[in-house]
C-alpha cells in the first residue's frame, strides 16, 4: 500500500523518468508491470513513474543480437516467435516457471532484473544466455546509455542505481539453453533455479538459491571449465565430477524454509540435470 504517495506520472521521455527519480525532494519509483511495487513493502514512496509511455515494449534483432525492450512481460516471452528456438528455452521455462498466469502478464523483464529478491527464474536463464543490459543514467544533467553485463555480484548492481533499463540483449546463434528449478509448489517461489546454456562446446551455466540475495546471482565457473575440458568426449564419470565442481561453485545459504546443506545439494542436483539436458545426457540414471 502506498501510504505516503503524492504523486503519479507517466512521462513519454527517458530523461524526465530519470530526473523525477533523481530528484532528492522525492522518494521515487519506476512502475512497470506492479507486481512488486503494487504488492506491499513501498509506503514510502512519494512519486510512482509509471514507464508506459515510454517505448519499451518491442523485440527486435539487429545482427547477432535480440533485443527485448524492459517492458516485455513474461508471458510475451513464453509466446514471443522470436525466443521460440531452443537457445532460449531456459528463457521460456523461467517465463513460465511462476504458474500464476495474471502475473506472467503483467510482470515485465525490467522488474525481474531490477527487483532485489534471490527467488527469481528469469535472472539465471539471462547469465547463462550472456544477456547484456542497456541502461539510461543521468550525468552531469544529461542522458547517458550503456550497456554492461548483466549484474552478478553484489557490488555489480551498483551499476542498477539511479538507472533507468532500457533492454536486455542477448547474443543470437546457434545454440541450446535449460533452466530447472525446484520449488514446493506449482506457485511457490522457488528454493533454488539453475539454468545451463550450450553454445557448440562453451556451456555457461548460472544459479538463483533464494535464502541468499540478488546480489548472489551467480555463474557456476568450476562447471563451466569441467565441461569445456571434456570437448565432446565426457567420462564415464562426468556426472559424478560435475556435481563436484557445481557444489564447489555454490554456497550453503540457511533459512527457514531450508537448511543451507539442503539447498547446496539441491542446487548441485538441479546443476547436474540442467547440464544433462544441454548436452544431450540423459538426466536421471
Ligand atoms: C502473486 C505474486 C507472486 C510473485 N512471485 C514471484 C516469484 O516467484 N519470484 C519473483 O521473483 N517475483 C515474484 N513476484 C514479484 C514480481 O512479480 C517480481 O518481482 C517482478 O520481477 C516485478 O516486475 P514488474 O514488472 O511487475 O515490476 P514493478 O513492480 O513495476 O517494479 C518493481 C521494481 O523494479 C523497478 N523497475 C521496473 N522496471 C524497471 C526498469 N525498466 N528500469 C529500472 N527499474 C525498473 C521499479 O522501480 C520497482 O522498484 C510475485 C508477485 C506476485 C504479486
Amino acid at each position: 500500500m502506498y501510504l505516503a504517495l503524492e504523486r503519479y506520472s507517466r512521462p513519454a521521455s527517458v530523461e524526465e523518468c530519470l530526473r523525477i527519480l533523481a530528484d532528492p525532494r522525492e522518494r521515487a519509483a519506476f512502475l512497470s508491470g506492479g507486481t512488486d511495487l503494487n504488492a506491499g513493502g513501498h509506503e514510502a514512496l512519494t512519486h510512482v513513474v509509471d514507464l508506459q509511455a515510454l517505448p519499451l515494449g518491442g523485440v527486435s534483432v539487429a545482427g547477432e543480437v535480440i533485443a527485448l525492450g524492459a517492458r516485455v512481460t513474461l508471458g510475451r516471452v513464453r509466446r514471443e516467435p522470436a525466443l521460440a528456438g531452443s537457445l532460449f528455452g531456459a528463457l521460456r521455462e523461467a517465463a513460465a516457471a511462476y504458474a500464476v498466469v495474471a502475473v506472467q502478464n503483467r510482470s515485465t523483464l525490467g522488474g525481474r532484473v531490477v527487483v532485489d529478491r534471490p527467488d527469481q527464474d528469469v535472472p539465471p536463464a539471462l547469465l547463462a544466455l550472456g544477456a547484456r543490459l542497456r541502461l539510461a543514467k543521468l550525468d552531469g544533467g544529461r542522458v547517458v546509455e550503456s550497456v554492461i553485463d548483466l549484474p552478478e555480484g553484489r557490488e555489480a548492481r551498483a551499476a542498477l542505481d539511479g538507472a533507468l533499463v532500457i533492454e536486455i540483449q542477448i547474443p543470437l546463434g546457434e545454440g541450446v539453453s535449460a533452466l530447472r528449478r525446484f520449488g514446493r509448489t506449482a506457485v511457490d517461489v522457488p528454493l533454488a533455479t539453475v539454468a545451463a546454456a550450450r553454445r557448440g562446446d562453451a556451456v555457461r551455466v548460472a544459479a538463483n538459491q533464494q535464502g541468499s540475495g540478488a546480489g548472489d546471482l551467480r555463474r557456476l565457473r568450476s562447471l563451466e571449465a569441467l565441461a569445456a575440458s571434456w570437448s565432446g568426449a565426457r567420462p564415464s564419470s562426468w556426472r559424478a565430477d560435475a556435481r563436484a565442481a557445481a557444489l564447489s561453485d555454490l554456497a550453503a545459504y540457511e533459512d527457514p524454509w531450508a537448511t543451507g546443506g539442503y539447498r547446496q545439494d539441491l542446487s548441485a542436483t538441479l546443476a547436474v540435470r540442467a547440464l544433462a539436458a544441454v548436452i544431450g545426457e540423459p538426466e536421471i540414471v
